[in-house]
């Protein structure tokens, strides 16, 4: 029987009619484009993360270049990004026309990190953005100190880490906004795109909601240079039924990360398979759940010979990508994501695995390294 790498689409007859209903509802008001189902699901998902501000987008890369937008990012600003992560971390910084000063992350979590932030600080600097990857927070205490010690503002691309907090505290809600992908592989999925910003400071709220809808003030008087990246009223709808369902979600992924944990030691693999460490303070939604192996591209061949899903994120850093070459960076700038790089691999862990699946993923890859 083969495991599959995601898990999409509703979960049963039950969740499937749910969605329909709320289609025809939607088709029925004729709510297409933000309108009430989108507002609806803001005000939920506000009260979900405990923020009081949130805007549902078109997807998580216009959420992150309109929070940078509203922070005042523009040409001949620096921003900080970490070397791994999905590319629309960085090329939202570069489409605003300012630079992604990129950082190194920590061995242990691939996390940015906060000493190599700090050193490509520069007068340029206007903001530090960093990527709550796989599902965990970034190291916010130092991250935060840091950013407050400098003067520099911080956005937060929580794309992988809706629901998941820092000291109790939701991740997006922490900088001065954040923001979130509802990309349908994602943890919250929608059934198309679909993102979203958060923030708690209300002038920076009434920036983004205009930048949202091309700036306009109002009877097309056009205060910044917006963008077009509301929401659909069906993924607001669709996002609504899936928030209600999202905390059982989250607790069979937190489930099937403990089998894997338990998998690993008992068969006495932790040396050769090491999954990543925890960030103190966090908890972790397990948007992805990674472990380092050796030889890992034949690893992967084999567990999808035998059926099983894996992928890696993310087999090159983003300073090496071809649009950035001239940025001047080369092999043995980023060591630490580059190591990330050449042997990561991103196991299924979604909420509808078997009991058994991550122990049989775990002796498959025991099978090919013996
Ligand atoms: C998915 C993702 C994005 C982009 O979101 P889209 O909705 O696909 O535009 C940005 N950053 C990270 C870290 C992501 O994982």
């Amino acid at each position: 029987m083969s495991i599959s790498m995601v898990a999409l689409g509703p979960d049963d007859l039950e969740e499937r009619a749910e969605w329909l209903t709320a289609l025809e509802r939607t088709v029925d008001a004729t709510a297409f484009c933000l309108g009430n189902e989108v507002t609806n699901f803001e005000a939920q998902a506000c009260e979900f993360l405990d923020v009081p501000f949130a805007l549902g987008v078109s997807n998580g890369t216009d959420a992150l270049r309109i929070g940078l937008q509203a922070l005042g990012v523009g040409p001949g600003d620096e921003v900080i990004v970490p070397a791994t992560s999905f590319f629309a971390s960085a090329s939202s910084v570069a489409h605003l026309g300012a630079t992604p000063v990129f950082a190194d992350v920590l061995p242990e979590t691939l996390q940015l990190d906060p000493a190599e932030a700090k050193r490509h600080i520069t007068e340029r600097t206007k903001a530090m953005m960093p990527v709550h990857l796989y599902g965990q927070a970034a190291p916010m205490g130092e991250l935060l100190a840091l950013a407050e010690e400098t003067g520099i503002e911080v956005i937060e691309d929580a794309a992988q880490s809706f629901d998941a907090r820092y000291e109790g505290r939701a991740l997006g809600s922490l900088g001065r906004c954040g923001t979130f992908s509802f990309y349908v592989t994602k943890n919250l999925a929608a059934a198309g795109d679909a993102g979203m910003i958060v923030t708690r400071d209300e002038a920076t709220f009434e920036r983004m909601r205009s930048l949202r809808v091309h700036g306009d003030a109002g009877g097309y008087q056009h205060e910044h240079l917006g963008w077009n990246a509301r929401m659909d009223g069906f993924q607001g709808a669709i996002l609504s039924i899936r928030l209600e369902r999202l905390r059982a979600v989250h607790a069979a992924r937190a489930k099937n990360a403990g089998r894997y944990h338990a998998a690993i030691e008992a068969r006495g693999l932790s040396d050769i398979v090491r999954p990543l460490g925890l960030t103190d303070g966090s908890d972790h939604v397990w948007h992805q759940y990674i472990v380092r192996v050796p030889n890992r591209d034949h690893v992967m061949q084999s567990l999808r010979d035998q059926g099983i899903g894996c992928a890696v994120y993310y087999p090159s850093t983003l300073p090496s990508q071809p649009v950035f070459a001239n940025l001047g960076h080369r092999d043995g700038d980023f060591p630490v994501a580059e190591a990330g790089c050449r042997d990561v691999l991103g196991l299924p862990i979604h909420h509808r695995l078997k009991d058994e699946d991550p122990d049989r993923v775990i002796a498959a890859i025991a099978e090919t390294l013996a």
